[in-house]
């Protein structure tokens, strides 16, 4: 029972910490987790940022830069001096055709975000290309514009308008160096000083170089990821997207991720939590104002604008709060161990202070056990005298319950009279501290007298009485067998009658008494006749019936104040105060006649006898000037010595 309470007392001292040291420091995790998230977003905001700064300074100075090529007056020049069948148009010479190429040359070949540059006449023939060194891709005819949807786009524009082929779909790709890269082509129509079309100027912007450069804006940090689709859901990036590690450009975005794709569908501008990244993102169309600050209008494929931006960002979660969080985690499991250290010692200490308790209960117990059925009484008295305690044993003795007497009795009252005087003058000085002890006698509920031994002494604390305590011994008993021990050592045990030695003692209390009475008091000796002839007759036991019965006929003789005893075998004395010698002589005569005509049964081998007696006895009395029974005792002596040699069974009278 106790083993399954302390189990249950550590599992108590492991859950509670736990749960106290959660419920205190969640809160304090989840408002680190909201500003971690509200951080979350500024970075992915800041990042937003970046990129669609990054998108818009590139597309916007292409667009920009086109249109300036497309309105530079030697590129129109030249563009006119091809086409053969205008009137207008002024000879090109060979020299400045050459500047005019070394021009463009310099112009794209500095300019990595640039392929190539196309001049294009009316009827979709090349005229000029830079840089020289550029091979065409495999769909592209470098001769033959015609058909391309750049220079169609373009054909029918107007001055400072724009066509954009849309990443994603008709994708052209250019070899660069070693390197096979996408190109946007970007398209603007070429007009001459007076206003007529002389063809197209081709831009191609070299597509990775774009997109990395708003990956580099965009992933300032190196968990975040950017995204770039068209209004089809098409990757736009050169690269892939981590999360999902198989996109690339031109692939099935929205096929591939359709919850993020969901997600950014739905809204033009917003954030979203999906697959445990944060999602922010906003609608791009680089055909608006902002992308072309220069341009008229930009023409392009509806169907593929506008475009998403967004970057992801992975959402803190508790692991990697706390992983990043090291002191939060220490403090943690600190705060958690000491908790836990702390319940352990409380259920231990507990478990020990719980046994402790219940052995000083039990111990208690047994004190008050002792206490109140000790063989001898306790009590306490208070500074007037007043019982404040008292135990069991003591309360039976008095026969009062401890209501009567608890707080109402005062223990002197529990005093018999005659003994309150030592009672009084035993305690007196208990209070300063003097131990003492008297003899008295309780009276008790019923009236009966209860002699005691009262030891009393005190209780102080800081020198001060507060109470005085006392043990209570029964001296009843004791005084009751002194009484029996005292009895015993004064009576003939066969006969019950008194002895040689109470006679001895008694006498000279009776002889002083008759004195100062001024009666007579007389004495008689008994000696039984033949005695030994009965022992030796009937057994010895016979002998001692013989001597029992002999008693009950005296006694039956005497009075009261009579005193007789055995004083020897078969001898006895009778001492009889307020009796004179004549008196006392009668006395002697009936017991020797009724001793002599009373048969006394005795039990001898196995068999009921009846047996007769004589006595010879000798009477005297006490002489005034006695005060000793000694001389009377020997007259008697003489007296029954006179009555053998007379021949027994009589009485002879010896008064002085
Ligand atoms: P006499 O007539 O001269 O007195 O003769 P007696 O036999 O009575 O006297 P004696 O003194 O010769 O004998 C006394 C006898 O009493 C001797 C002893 O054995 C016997 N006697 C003494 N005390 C007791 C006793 O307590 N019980 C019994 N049964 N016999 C006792
Ligand atoms: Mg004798
Ligand atoms: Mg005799």
């Amino acid at each position: 029972m106790s083993l399954r309470r302390l189990h249950t007392r550590l599992l108590l001292a492991i859950c509670i910490p736990l749960i106290l040291v959660s419920t205190t420091l969640l809160p304090v995790l989840h408002v680190h987790m909201e500003s971690r998230l509200d951080s979350l977003h500024t970075e992915a905001d800041a990042l937003l940022k970046a990129g669609q700064e990054a998108l818009t300074r590139d597309i916007n100075e292409s667009l920009n830069y086109a249109l300036a090529i497309a309105e530079m007056p030697a590129l129109r020049r030249y563009l006119a001096a091809q086409d053969n069948s205008s009137i207008s148009a002024q000879p090109y010479s060979l020299s400045d055709l050459s500047q005019l190429s070394t021009f463009l040359n310099t112009l794209i070949s500095h300019n990595p975000r640039y392929t190539k540059l196309v001049l294009i006449d009316n009827h979709g023939s090349e005229v000029l290309r830079a840089p020289k060194s550029i091979q065409t891709g495999p769909r592209v005819n470098a001769n033959h514009h015609a058909y391309t949807d750049y220079f169609k786009g373009a054909s029918s524009l107007q001055p400072r308008d724009l066509y954009i082929s849309p990443p994603g779909r008709n994708l052209h790709f250019e070899l660069m160096g070693r390197d096979v890269i996408p190109v946007v082509n970007v398209s603007t129509p070429v007009f001459d000083a007076a206003g007529e079309r002389r063809g197209v100027v081709l831009l191609s912007l070299n597509w990775d170089y774009l997109t990395s450069a708003l990956r580099q804006a965009m992933l300032l940090d190196q968990d975040a990821n950017a995204i770039l689709i068209d209004a089809q859901g098409r990757w736009l990036l050169d690269e892939g997207f981590p999360p999902l590690n198989t996109t690339s450009f031109g692939s099935d975005f929205a096929a591939l991720s359709p919850l993020y794709w969901q997600a950014m569908q739905q809204r033009n501008t917003g954030h979203a939590k999906v697959d445990g990244q944060l999602l922010r993102f906003q609608t791009e169309d680089i055909r608006t104002q902002r992308y072309r600050s220069l341009a008229g209008t930009v023409f392009s494929e509806n169907a593929y604008y506008p475009w998403k931006l967004g970057v992801t960002l992975p959402l803190p979660t508790w692991r990697s709060l706390i992983e990043e969080e090291t002191t939060v985690l220490w403090f943690l499991l600190l705060t958690y161990g000491v908790a836990v250290a702390f319940g352990i010692f409380w259920a231990l200490s507990s478990q020990r202070q719980r046994q402790l308790r219940r052995a000083a209960q039990r111990h208690a117990h047994e004190v008050s056990d002792l206490y109140e059925n000790a063989p001898c009484g306790y009590h306490s008295l208070d500074t007037t005298g007043r019982v404040i305690k008292m135990n069991r044993t003591e309360l039976a003795w008095l026969g009062y319950t401890d209501e009567e007497v608890i707080g109402h009795i005062t223990y002197r009252e529990l005093i018999t009279p005659e003994t309150r005087d030592q009672f009084d003058k035993a305690f007196a000085n208990v209070k300063q501290n003097q131990p003492s002890s008297a003899e008295c006698s309780l009276l008790t509920r019923n009236g009966e007298q209860r002699h005691v031994m009262i030891q009393a002494s005190a209780f102080c604390r800081n020198g001060q009485f507060v109470h005085s305590r006392a043990t209570v011994f029964d001296l009843t008993e004791r005084k009751e067998l002194e009484e029996k021990l005292r009895a015993q050592a004064m009576t003939d045990p066969l006969t019950g009658v008194f002895n040689r030695r109470y006679l001895q003692a008694q006498a000279t209390t009776e002889i002083s008494r008759a004195r100062r009475q001024n009666l007579p008091i007389a004495f008689i000796a008994i000696d039984i006749d033949h005695f030994k002839h009965i022992n030796d007759t009937y057994g010895h036991d016979a002998g001692d019936d013989v001597l029992k019965n002999f008693t009950k006929i005296v006694t039956k003789l005497l009075r009261q104040e009579d005193l007789l005893c055995r004083v020897g075998g078969e001898e006895f004395a009778i001492l009889l105060p307020n009796t004179s010698l004549s008196q006392a002589e009668q006395v002697a005569e009936r017991i020797r006649r009724t001793t002599a005509v009373t048969p006394i049964n005795v039990t001898a081998e196995h068999a009921e006898q009846a047996l007769w007696l004589t006595a010879s006895l000798g009477v005297t009395t006490i002489l005034d000037n006695e005060k000793a029974l000694k001389p009377a005792l020997k007259r008697a002596d003489i007296g029954l010595y006179q009555a053998k040699e007379n021949g027994r069974n009589q009485v002879v009278v010896n008064a002085a």
